[in-house]
C-alpha cells in the first residue's frame, strides 16, 4: 500500500514511519514542516516532503490523490498551547484537518485520523469505552478544552461521512504515548511547554526542579510508542477496523504523576549510575500553564475493542520510560537542551 502521513515529522509520525518502512511492504510519503525527528530514518520506500499543510493546498491534494491510505497526525498536542493560543489549536486541529477529511472524501481514500483520549474529557468512574462513554468537557472559560472540542467535532464529522457512505475511516484515540523522540527538552525550572515526560527528563539532565502540578495526585496510563505502532499495523490490516473508533492505551501502566517522578529518578540512576536529587516542587495548574487550564484526575483506557483484533500492549511501565529516557541520554540529544 502507498500511505501518505501528514505530520510525519512529529513524535508519533516519526516512530510510525520508522516502523512502517522497516519491512518494505508499504511505500510511505511523509509531509511535515520539520524533519529533525526523522534524522536517520530512511529507506527506498520512504519519501519526505517538507511543507506546511496550511499553505500547500495543491501539494496536499496531490499527495492524497496519489495514495491508498491517508494518515492524519497534524496537530498541536501540548496543553500549554491550548491555554496560550486556543485559536491556533482550532485552526490547525480542526480547520486544517477538515480539509484533509474533505480531500479523502473527494478522492475516495481511506483515512486514519489520530484523535485524542482527551475527547472523553472528565467523565467520572470507569475506564473510557469508545462507543459508550460520555464525552464531558469543562467550561468555555477553561480554554484548554478547545483541543478536545476541536478533535471531538472532527470525529463527529468523520463518523457522519462514514454513515453517508462516502468515507472509509478509522479513528484512533491515543492515551499518553511515550518513547524515543518525544516532545523536546526545556531549560531548568521552565514551566508550560512540553508534556510531563519531557519536563521530568529535562529536570534529570539539568538538575532543576520537578514540578508536581497541583501536587501530582492525578493519574495517567502511559503507552510505549512501539506498542502503538503495532496497533496501527493491526488496524491497517483488519477489515473490522473500518469506520470504527479505537482507544490505543495500556491500562496496566496507570500511575500518579508523583510516583512517576520517583520512577523516572530511579530509572535515571539505573542507566547513569548517578543519583537524581531533584527537588519535587508543588505548583498550581494556573501558575504552571496560565489561567484557562483544567486537569483530568485519571485517564484510563478500556482496550477490549482493539484487543479483540489481536492487539495487546507488550511493554510495561518501566520499559516504556526506560526506552524514552535512554534516548535522551544520547549525548547528541542532550546537547540540544536550550539554556
Ligand atoms: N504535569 C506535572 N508536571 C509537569 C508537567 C505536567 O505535574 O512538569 C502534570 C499535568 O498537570 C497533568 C499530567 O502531568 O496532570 C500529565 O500532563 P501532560 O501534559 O504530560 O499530558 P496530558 O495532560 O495531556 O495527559
Amino acid at each position: 500500500m502507498k500511505l501518505v502521513i501528514f505530520g510525519a515529522g512529529g513524535f508519533i509520525g516519526s516512530n510510525l514511519v520508522d516502523h512502517l518502512i522497516a519491512d518494505r511492504t508499504h511505500t510511505v510519503v511523509g509531509m511535515d514542516i520539520a524533519d529533525d525527528k526523522l534524522e536517520g530514518i530512511e529507506g527506498p520506500n520512504f519519501t519526505f516532503v517538507k511543507g506546511d499543510v496550511r499553505k500547500s493546498d495543491r501539494l496536499v491534494e496531490e499527495l492524497v490523490r496519489d495514495s491508498d491510505v491517508v494518515v492524519d497526525l497534524v496537530a498541536y498536542a501540548n496543553p500549554s498551547i491550548y491555554v496560550d493560543t486556543p485559536l491556533d489549536v482550532f485552526e490547525l486541529n480542526f480547520l486544517q484537518n477538515l480539509k484533509i477529511v474533505d480531500l479523502c472524501v473527494a478522492h475516495g481514500k481511506r483515512l486514519f485520523q489520530y484523535s485524542t483520549s482527551e475527547v472523553y474529557g472528565k467523565p467520572a468512574g470507569d475506564a473510557y469505552v469508545e462507543d459508550a462513554s460520555d464525552l464531558i468537557l469543562g467550561p468555555i472559560s477553561k480554554q484548554r478544552w478547545i483541543y478536545a472540542c476541536s478533535k471531538q467535532l472532527l470525529e463527529r464529522i468523520i463518523h457522519a461521512h462514514g454513515l453517508r457512505g462516502d468515507l472509509v475511516h478509522t479513528i484512533v484515540r491515543p492515551f499518553n504515548f511515550v518513547g524515543p523522540r518525544f516532545d523536546y527538552l526545556v531549560p531548568a525550572g521552565a514551566t508550560g511547554g512540553p508534556r510531563v515526560f519531557a519536563h521530568f527528563m529535562s529536570a534529570l539532565l539539568t538538575g532543576g526542579p520537578m514540578y508536581l502540578v497541583d501536587g501530582g495526585e492525578q493519574h495517567r496510563a502511559f503507552t510505549h510508542i512501539q506498542d502503538c505502532n503495532e496497533a496501527f499495523t493491526i488496524l491497517l490490516e483488519s477489515p473490522e477496523a473500518k469506520n470504527e473508533i479505537f482507544n490505543i492505551g495500556n491500562p496496566e501502566t496507570d500511575i500518579s504523576i508523583f510516583d512517576l517522578a520517583a520512577l523516572m529518578k530511579d530509572i535515571y540512576r539505573e542507566l547513569t549510575g548517578k543519583e537524581a536529587d531533584n527537588e519535587l516542587r508543588v505548583i498550581s495548574g494556573e501558575e504552571f500553564y496560565g489561567s484557562g487550564y483544567e486537569d483530568m484526575d485519571r485517564v484510563a483506557p478500556d482496550i477490549s475493542k482493539l484487543s479483540a483484533l489481536g492487539w495487546e500492549p507488550k511493554r510495561d511501565l518501566r520499559t516504556t520510560f526506560r526506552d524514552a529516557i535512554a534516548f535522551h541520554l544520547d549525548p547528541k540529544v542532550r546537547a540540544s537542551i536550550s539554556g
